[in-house]
């Protein structure tokens, strides 16, 4: 029986979610007995044009972005949007508060016209997306775990409950009993809670959970010595798309 043929494409990103998975295919190399590889940027320069599975990295940035990830659409069976960028439009979408133009320029200087841009999103903003591996950068084992569950004919089971249970099964001293600050009530777990595990507050990188409690965060920031600014900025590392399209405010 042949292998299902997979693909991975990459869009604006930093490309460390794609790293994560060379990383995991040498922690899982028998991935690669389940699987053909065709197109892989990151560790081989074939380019296999026939694929059943993509897996996209990186948030639309540019028009021309749209045409190549509607080509992945026809050709692929299922499609999987990996990491914050293509998730969420993650770390690129905070440029979308701000003016464009002016973003450009203090980029790219005179040649900002030269470059074609517009605000970030995440892909499923473009095409139709089966499932997401959320982080910045992905989960090893979650990826790991949503192959395996990809070629058994089923969607990868992505937790919908927030970063704050799993950090409590961890036994971790909560953030704000140390002074700090966390979003991990409303976050998507699946990262084990490996801010708080090391001592730092979540920032959100897996994106919101199903009904996050905005209103309710905020407050509680407020009172743990936030003010607005600061909040405005912790809340725009990773979830500005998500928050502007919750506030009905996404162009
Ligand atoms: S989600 Fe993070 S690690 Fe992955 S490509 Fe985007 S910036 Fe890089
Ligand atoms: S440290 Fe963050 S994730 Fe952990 S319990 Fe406290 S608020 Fe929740
Ligand atoms: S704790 Fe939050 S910021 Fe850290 S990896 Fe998990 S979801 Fe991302």
């Amino acid at each position: 029986m042949s292998k299902p043929k997979i693909a991975f494409f990459e869009f604006t990103s930093c490309e460390g979610c794609q790293l994560t998975v060379v990383d995991t295919l040498q922690i899982h190399p028998e991935l690669l007995d389940a699987v053909e590889i065709v197109q892989f940027r990151e560790a081989m320069s074939e380019k296999g044009t026939d694929y059943q599975i993509a897996f996209v990295e990186g948030s639309c940035t540019r028009p021309g972005d749209e045409a190549a990830l509607k080509e992945i659409r026809e050709t692929a069976d299922l499609v999987v949007a990996i990491g914050a960028c293509a998730h969420l439009g993650g770390v690129n979408s905070i440029r979308n508060r701000a003016n464009l133009v002016n973003v450009r320029e203090y980029v790219y200087g005179e040649k900002a016209d030269w470059f074609d841009t517009y605000p970030a999103r995440p892909i499923s903003a473009v095409i139709k997306v089966d499932a997401a591996i959320p982080g910045c950068p992905i989960d090893r084992d979650e990826f790991a775990m949503a192959v395996s569950h990809l070629l058994q004919g089923r969607l990868p089971n992505i937790p919908d409950y927030p970063v704050c249970i799993e950090c409590k099964l961890m036994e971790n001293v909560c953030m704000y009993l140390r002074g700090k600050t966390c979003l991990g009530p409303i976050t998507r777990a699946g990262c084990k809670a490996i801010c708080p595990a090391y001592g730092d507050g979540c920032e959100g990188c897996r994106g919101l959970i199903g009904n996050p409690n905005i209103d309710s965060i905020k407050e509680v920031l407020l009172e743990h010595g936030m003010t607005e600014e600061d909040i405005d900025a912790k809340m725009s590392m990773f979830l500005t798309y998500q928050v502007m399209e919750l506030e009905g405010a996404q162009s």
